[in-house]
């Protein structure tokens, strides 16, 4: 007699840095139930970003998959259509669309889902970052930056570095109001309807060891860091990779500053002033990101004149990051610290100069300063810019340092042994796999 297919459906919100970590989970869990069909689901709009070539979205050819990775866009659930949007807002009416009364269960939302003619969904993952609010406190204190805030877990926080939703979530007319709201409900519904249901986490037991014994009450189950091999390009066209690989490998060793602001961060005329004279200044090279979307805000000739400058560095649109961050020769990070671009830097073994602006990336980056020591946090001045000066005194600061190399090596060690066979998110993943609960 043979057991039903394992069906798993991959629900995510549709930003790049979303989307690549779900997909890579998606596979992850094909490859630890190579019998098992899992259904990737994002917004429409998101879903023809990642596959520009299928206009029809659904009709990805199942074979470049392994054949039991299948897309379906959302559906809104209120008309027969889709949401049409990347927008976040789009993606929470949707998901709030099933709180509507409580009138929904999980398995409610697993059927409305669940497209006719598949095996029966047998564990919904749902993908977002779990954090566990301590909002009076907060919403308190939320005007004064410097405040202290002790949260179960973490190191002391102040209410500046702390996830801008959170405190901007007070407020009802903020947007983070209602994503805020939908996720809490969410998180709610599972406790009183599934009490056994299992969140997973894109981060690894020994990166996160007391904020995850923090919240052990629910069963957290942390996975990560759920990176490549074996990725699709994302949402964003890249550059040709031989071109920014083959200038790397003429580099030596640890030799390149690698600088991204991750897929949504815009940046302004004076700060990319600053960056490219700063980088200019280092006198070492350099590869640079920036997306078309802020070269076009650049009046035509001033976005040619960009590469005209350039004496030490390359500007690329965008590039397959995961695999410059691996490059022997890159041996600096300037990121935004998005949590993706921290644990992809973490898992290459590459020091990072953190830029953190806003969302959760200022908790980040005293992750990576405080936590781990792999990095120094820039400082930006009133104006909010970072100047060049200061920027070339982090990258002085962690590149050819000895004590920030230990480090970096000792937490790359952990990493690689945590995600690799019989590793602690390996056996998370491979347990979850077996309990095949509803999550
Ligand atoms: N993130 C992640 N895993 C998750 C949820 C979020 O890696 O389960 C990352 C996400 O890629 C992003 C960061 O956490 O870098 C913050 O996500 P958020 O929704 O707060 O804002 P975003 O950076 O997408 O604007
Ligand atoms: N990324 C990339 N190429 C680039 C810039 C970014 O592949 O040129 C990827 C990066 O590897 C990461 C994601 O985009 O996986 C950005 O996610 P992150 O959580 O760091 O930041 P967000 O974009 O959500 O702010």
């Amino acid at each position: 007699m043979s057991s039903p297919q394992p069906h798993f459906l991959v629900l995510t919100f549709p930003f790049q840095g979303h989307i690549a970590p779900a997909l890579r989970l998606a596979k992850r869990l094909l490859a630890a139930t190579p019998d098992a069909l899992v259904t990737f689901s994002t917004t429409e709009v998101a879903h023809r970003r990642m596959f520009p070539a299928k206009p029809d979205g659904a009709e990805v050819p199942a074979e470049e998959h392994g054949g039991r990775l299948e897309f379906l866009p959302f559906s809104d659930g209120t008309e027969a259509g889709y949401v049409r949007s990347t927008d976040p807002g789009a993606f929470n009416s949707y998901m709030a669309s099933f709180h509507a009364e409580g009138a929904r269960t999980v398995a409610e939302i697993v059927d409305a889902l669940a497209a006719p003619g598949r095996p029966p969904v047998a564990v919904f993952v749902i993908y977002f970052h779990y954090f566990h609010g301590h909002a009076d406190v907060v919403a308190e204190h939320r005007h004064d930056p410097s405040f202290v805030v002790e949260l179960p877990g973490l190191m002391p926080l102040t209410i500046g570095d702390l996830p801008n939703f959170l405190t901007d979530a007070i407020d009802p007319s903020d947007f983070f109001h209602s994503v805020f709201n939908t996720f809490h409900d969410l998180m709610e519904t599972l406790d009183k309807e599934s009490p056994k249901a299992t969140v997973l986490v894109n981060t690894c037991q020994e990166l996160e060891l007391s904020a995850l014994a923090a919240v052990g009450a629910h069963h957290v189950l942390p996975v990560g860091p759920v990176l490549p091999p074996g990725d699709v390009s994302g949402i964003f066209k890249q550059d040709d990779e031989s071109e920014y690989m083959e200038w790397l490998d003429a580099k030596p060793e640890n030799s390149v500053v690698y600088v991204s602001f991750g897929s949504l961060a815009t940046m302004a005329r004076e700060q990319l002033d600053e960056l490219l004279l700063g980088l200019e200044e280092s006198e070492r090279p350099y590869l640079c990101v920036i997306r078309k979307d802020i070269k076009v805000a650049l009046v035509d000739r001033e976005a040619e004149m960009l590469h005209e400058r350039l004496k030490n560095g390359m500007v690329v649109e965008w590039c397959d990051q995961v695999r410059v961050l691996s490059h022997a020769a890159v041996g600096c990070f300037v990121t935004h610290c998005g949590w993706n671009s921290v644990l992809e830097s973490v898992a290459s073994g590459v020091p990072m100069v953190c830029v953190p602006r806003m969302s959760d990336q200022r908790m980040n980056a005293q992750l990576v300063v405080r936590d781990w020591r792999v990095g120094v946090r820039a400082q930006i001045d009133e104006g909010g810019v970072l100047r060049e000066a200061e920027l070339r005194r982090c990258i002085e600061e962690v590149m050819d340092n000895p004590e920030v190399a230990a480090e970096v090596g000792k937490w790359k060690r952990i990493v690689v042994e945590a995600t690799g066979k019989g590793g602690s998110s390996d056996r998370n993943l491979m347990a979850f796999n077996g309990a095949r609960s509803v999550v």
